[in-house]
């Protein structure tokens, strides 16, 4: 930039432009935050599982690894010293047949190698953590965590307040440009706001602001929709805490689970459908537009080649039917019927995809002059998002 960077526009007030803001004013900047939305945390945010995860999925050394074990600390630490409710009460990955027990132990591997306190465990133990558990062999990891992320927003929020940031909701960025003598201009509609810096954080819409900043991401956003139930009130007992199967290693999700929220209610999922809009929380939210822009895209038709039978056609017809998503449950806890569901709220995941076809399993970011795009931004980060705030924050000094 060649200038003394002081002001930073943040587009995007989801827990991860919120983390980035918070580090950012910790640095002595002055920022402003854009969000389009009444509520900060509207979207992937306030429409997730509420897990802190604890880190083991994730290839060691990516920034998904070394960010989501160190913001399973942060995150906690955060909530603990804010008065956010958090539990740390630790989670069971849980094989249901012998075929899940090589994948299960690559898992164990995973933990190790990213430094997540987790063990092996016998179906006899497994059963000791959750009575109703149908298991062959399980991982018993102790960090994972359940929380309030809307809340994590609430108290960044106050914060950011505290310390004099600009937060507009409302608000939404719709036209960027360089600034004459450096910078950035956004314009809001009835505002255009000047910074040294902007960052984008924009989830859903991250690719286009990217597209609107002058960039060509690398990769483009496809929505998936992640639906939940949720078990009635007097079935809750059947789970104890966190219940998960052993993952698909070729997919990005971590399959259905059934986690025991903060207010005791144990909700169910999230499934994994393409969204017919970006923001589509139910088949029937649909957007022209939307379906062009995803139809024109190489990457989608690769994509659909590789997924759509039979994983992405199972996951529809589980997407449709009650008594499927049951039956997905019932692999993990075999007392659970179609009965004791109730439909239960659904959020939409940000995937990145790239023109070959292949899903973005790390987070992206790509940095252009006085800019930096967070274009991929899925599971965990919200965990992760104090570490991601902290690194973004990095970023836009080194680029000043
Ligand atoms: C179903 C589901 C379950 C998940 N479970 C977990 C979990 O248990 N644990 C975990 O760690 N992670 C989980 N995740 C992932 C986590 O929710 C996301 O990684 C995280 O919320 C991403 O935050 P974000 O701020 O990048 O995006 P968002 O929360 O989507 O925020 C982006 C914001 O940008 C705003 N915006 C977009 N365009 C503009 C514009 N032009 N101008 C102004 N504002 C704009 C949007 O309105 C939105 O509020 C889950 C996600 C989903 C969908």
């Amino acid at each position: 930039m060649g200038y003394l960077l002081r002001s930073v526009v943040v587009i995007g007030g989801g827990i991860v432009g919120l983390a980035v803001a918070r580090s950012l004013v910790s640095r002595g900047l002055s920022v402003t935050v854009l969000e389009k939305e009444d509520r900060w945390g509207a979207h992937q945010t306030g429409h997730n599982s509420n897990v802190v995860h604890a880190g083991l999925y994730y290839k060691p050394g990516s920034l998904k690894a070394r960010m989501s074990v160190a913001g399973n600390h942060s995150m906690v630490e955060y909530a603990q010293a804010n008065d956010v409710p958090v539990q740390v009460c630790g989670k069971l990955v849980v094989a249901t047949s012998t075929d899940e027990l090589p994948a299960l132990r690559v898992l164990a591997e995973r933990a190790e190698a990213n430094g997540v306190p987790a063990k092996l465990i016998t179906p006899e133990e497994a059963r000791e953590y959750e009575p109703e558990v149908a298991a062959v062999a399980a991982l018993r990891v102790e960090s994972t965590g359940i929380i309030d992320f809307p809340a994590v927003c609430a108290a960044i929020v106050r914060e950011l307040s505290a310390a004099g940031a600009d937060l507009r909701l409302d608000t939404p960025a719709l036209a960027i440009r360089a600034g004459l003598g450096g910078g950035v201009e956004v314009a809001t509609g009835d505002a255009v706001i000047r910074a040294d810096a902007l960052v984008n954080c924009a989830g859903l819409h991250s690719d286009r602001v990217a597209q609107m900043a002058g960039l060509t991401p690398r990769a483009r956003i496809v929505p998936f929709r992640g639906e939940y139930y949720e078990l009635r009130p007097e079935r809750a007992s059947l789970v104890r805490g966190l219940i998960y199967p052993v993952p698909d290693p070729t997919l990005p999700f971590l399959g259905v689970h059934l986690t025991r929220m903060l207010d005791g209610s144990v909700h169910a999922g999230p499934n994994a459908v393409l969204a017919l809009r970006r923001e589509g929380y139910r088949w029937r939210d649909v957007s022209l537009a939307d379906l062009v822009d995803t139809a024109r895209y190489p990457g989608t038709w690769r994509l659909a080649r590789k997924y759509a039978y039979p994983v992405g056609l199972d996951e529809v017809r589980r997407s449709l039917s009650k008594t499927r998503f049951a039956a997905s449950l019932a692999r993990l806890v075999p007392a659970v019927t179609a009965d004791d569901l109730v439909r239960s709220g659904a959020g939409v995941r940000a995937q990145a995809l790239l023109p070959d076809g292949s899903l973005v399993d790390d987070f992206l970011i790509e940095t252009a002059r006085d800019q930096v795009h967070v274009l991929n931004a899925p599971s965990p980060a919200a965990t992760s998002a104090l570490e991601i705030g902290n690194h973004i924050a990095n970023q836009v000094l080194e680029n000043a």
